[in-house]
């Protein structure tokens, strides 16, 4: 009898919800309280040091240090008032999640006592021993110092008795070794390009302000169950198991009413969030059992980035009071739906225009029409790019599977865009532009319905969809950095919109009218970016072979996707708008290679020794017990009667054994594979050898191992299945 298993399940079935903390006061009461906000500065800084935060908040003007001394004075006082005693610089560092080292405020004060200090210094500057990050080369370990620097444009807040301080983290040499910094470069190359494209029209506009709505995807597991697969805790999915007769088959779970002891932990969580500024508003049950979504309302995508990071790590804090683990790998389970993180992408100007609003005047229209076909043109001309951007060993599970885009990157616009598009190229310049006395430009036909957001049609299987006001990307993994996506759309539609404005430009300069130059190049532009437009089905078999014939990028395997980072095309893009440099870039694709070679690796060390000292041992007992039953069915029975009744042990016996030998030989061949891939010294062609010759076992094994799980005596089988992790009681 597996004791352990049976414990585990039930004491996970026995669990009763353990009750949220709901604070008696409205959540706009304790919104942010723990987040060194607008309200908080006035209250803590001066005037004066008030208006110059601001100031570098919302114009990046620079800090210097006496400011920075004050900031620091003022968020100091703040903290110490809420019982906190430590701060950390917190920094997005090129592996999963965030990084804090923890320092107390206290000094010595001179006089054989300590006093609490924070300095502009301290807030301003760090220099986390950072050796051990992954760099991909770019510190050596003589020079291994990296510094993180405060990020005045996401504000400090409190988790616990630490403060902690958004910072950047960069090496002593100025490259990114993060996620923010090009994220924030990426920021300031779109607002600096789609600011010189509305200039064109005659807006008066100071700043355009990228936006991001993140959804995040994730399962729930009971901590017992969690624990006893190894699997699990130790890659973050279930590397066996047999799909659960019921699954998502019955659509039963998808927005169905969620478990108590989900929901108090969601309301535990939103409590969290709350404090700590993030504007969660959306929570409901996912398509897969267990599988749950929260989303907040969008903010400026640098701090909804933060947010992002902050919540994963809230989740997984939060459900430990309520014995539960969050799973964010992208495909925890075979056979259910994995998880993704959809980005709501927008941009809108600090005098309130959405781009991608069709606005209430004609005039809007053409602004509209121009970001979105220069999105579009973006995306067609970087779209390997974009998807290098979401490819990791882990969300390779689910891309392509029937629930998530395929490995193609494509977009969506719907059928009243796609016609707009449609007449726009078949149009003549008279009927498509107008200008009026103002010179102003106009989409001359038609109008785009102002309702279009209620109305857009939706394909769930577009990996770059437009949604009425805004675009979606859905090709993002659950465990991902949004930063790592968003900073690459960003740069191309930067890149892309400089390259506009130098056509039109270059069109005027032989004698063209603006209006005219304008019409020309968005033409073209819908005519070349035609075929990254896919309005089908994206899971089916069909837009694969179509998408091929397109020319567009259709690379399964991740190690040779991150190539796209280092095309001529790409590194052109980054270099000119200045988001990552040639260097920074072959850098980041060794981390990436290096990340990709150590996730399978560890799968496959995991599943061999589940294999071997987990699964071989019980399935071999069950085996002699067999044996033990054909040796009695022969001393009690005749011969042509044991003939008959030896018939279905014997099957299995050898069934058992051809089983058993098939996993001992390819965990053997696994270990020689990985072995001849660790000889490889340059880590592209190595993290290729892992794709290519160890990670085809992992599924090889597993199908022979799910395959015992159905045969073997459910009293002995050591791990929790499929069907007692998935459903939550
Ligand atoms: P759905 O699941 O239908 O896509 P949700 O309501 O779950 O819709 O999520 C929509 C997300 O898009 C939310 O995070 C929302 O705040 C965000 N969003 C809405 N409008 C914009 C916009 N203009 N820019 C960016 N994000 C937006
Ligand atoms: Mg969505």
């Amino acid at each position: 009898m597996s004791t352990f298993r049976f414990n585990a399940v039930e004491r996970a079935s026995n669990r009763k919800a353990v009750p949220a903390l709901v604070p008696d006061r409205k959540v706009s009461d304790f919104f942010g309280e723990n987040v060194f906000n607008r309200k908080a500065m006035k209250k803590y800084l001066s005037k004066e040091t008030f208006r110059l935060l601001t100031e570098a908040i919302d114009n990046g003007t620079p800090i210097d240090r006496e400011i920075a001394n004050h900031v620091a004075a003022g968020m100091r006082m703040w903290a110490l008032e809420k019982g906190v005693t430590h701060y950390t610089h917190w920094f997005q560092p090129l592996t999963d999640g965030t990084a804090e080292k923890h320092d107390a405020f206290v000094e010595h004060d001179g006089n054989g006592g300590l006093i609490e200090e924070f300095s502009g210094k301290l807030l301003a500057q760090q220099e986390p021993d950072a050796s051990s990050f992954p760099n991909g080369g770019l510190r050596n370990t003589f020079e291994a110092r990296g510094y993180s620097a405060w990020d005045p444009s996401s504000p400090a807040f409190i988790v616990d008795d630490t403060l902690c301080i958004p910072t950047i983290f960069i090496a002593y040499t100025g490259e990114a070794l993060d996620y923010k910094t090009p994220l924030i470069r990426s920021i300031e190359a779109l607002n600096k390009a789609a600011k010189e494209v509305c200039d064109f029209f005659s807006l008066e506009v100071n700043k355009i302000t990228t936006f991001l709505g993140w959804e995040q995807e994730y399962f729930l597991v009971d901590e017992d169950l969690y624990s006893a697969r190894p699997d699990l805790s130790l890659t973050g999915r279930t590397l066996l198991g047999h799909e659960s007769a019921k699954n998502q088959q019955l659509d039963d779970h998808y927005f169905g009413s969620i478990p108590t002891r989900v929901q108090e932990f969601m309301k535990d969580l939103e409590i969290e969030c709350y404090k700590l500024g993030i504007p969660v508003k959306t929570r409901h049950n996912e398509v897969a059992p267990n599988q749950f979504e929260l989303a907040p309302i969008f903010e400026e995508c640098n701090l909804a980035n933060d947010h992002n990071q902050l919540l994963m790590s809230l989740m997984k804090r939060v459900a430990e009071k309520h014995f539960f683990r969050v799973l964010l790998h992208e495909k925890p389970f075979m056979g259910v739906n994995g998880s993704g993180k959809h980005c709501n992408w927008s941009m809108a100007t600090d005098t309130g225009i959405n781009l991608f609003s069709p606005g209430k005047d004609r005039e809007d229209n053409l602004l509209f029409i121009t970001f979105v076909v220069n999105t579009l043109m973006a995306v067609y001309k970087h779209n390997s790019l974009l998807k290098a951007s979401i490819a990791s060993a882990t969300n390779a599970h689910r891309l392509g599977a029937n629930e998530a885009p395929p490995a193609i990157i494509s977009s969506f616009l719907g059928t009243q865009i796609s016609e707009v598009l449609d007449r726009f190229e078949n149009s003549s310049i008279e009927d498509a532009i107008e200008m009026d006395s103002k010179k102003r430009l106009y989409l001359g036909f038609g109008q785009i319905p102002e309702i279009l957001l209620d109305n857009t049609d939706r394909n769930r299987t577009s990996p770059f969809a437009f949604t009425g006001n805004r675009f979606e990307f859905r090709a993002l993994g659950s465990s991902a950095n949004c930063g790592v996506a968003m900073l690459a759309v960003n740069s191309a539609v930067a890149y892309q919109l400089q390259q506009f404005k130098e056509e039109v430009e270059t069109r005027c300069k032989k004698g063209k009218s603006k209006q005219e130059a304008i019409y020309e190049v968005l033409k073209a532009y819908i005519k070349e970016s035609k075929p990254i437009r896919f309005d089908g089905n994206g899971y089916s078999e069909e837009w694969k072979q179509e998408a091929n014939k397109r020319g567009l990028d259709c690379e399964t395997s991740v190690p040779l996707q991150y190539d796209a980072y280092l095309l001529p095309e790409s590194i052109r893009m980054f270099e000119a708008t200045k988001v990552l440099n040639e260097k920074e870039l072959h850098a980041r694709n060794e981390v990436k290679w290096e990340i990709y070679i150590k996730k399978v690796q560890i799968e496959a060390r995991v599943l061999g020794d589940l294999s071997m000292n987990h699964i071989t041992p019980v399935v071999l007992r069950y085996q002699s017990s067999l044996l033990d039953n054909l040796t009695k069915l022969k001393e009690t029975f005749s011969e042509g009667e044991y003939e008959d009744l030896s018939t279905e042990p014997r099957r299995l016996v050898r069934k058992i054994g051809h089983h058993i030998c098939a996993v001992t030989r390819m965990v053997d061949d696994m270990i020689e594979a990985r072995k001849k891939a660790n000889r490889i010294q340059d880590l592209r062609e190595r993290a290729i050898a892992y794709h290519d010759t160890v990670s085809p076992y992992l599924n090889e094994i597993r199908e022979h191992i799910d395959d015992l799980e159905l045969i073997v005596d459910n009293q002995i089988w050591p791990l929790p299945k499929y069907r007692e992790l998935l459903f939550i009681r």
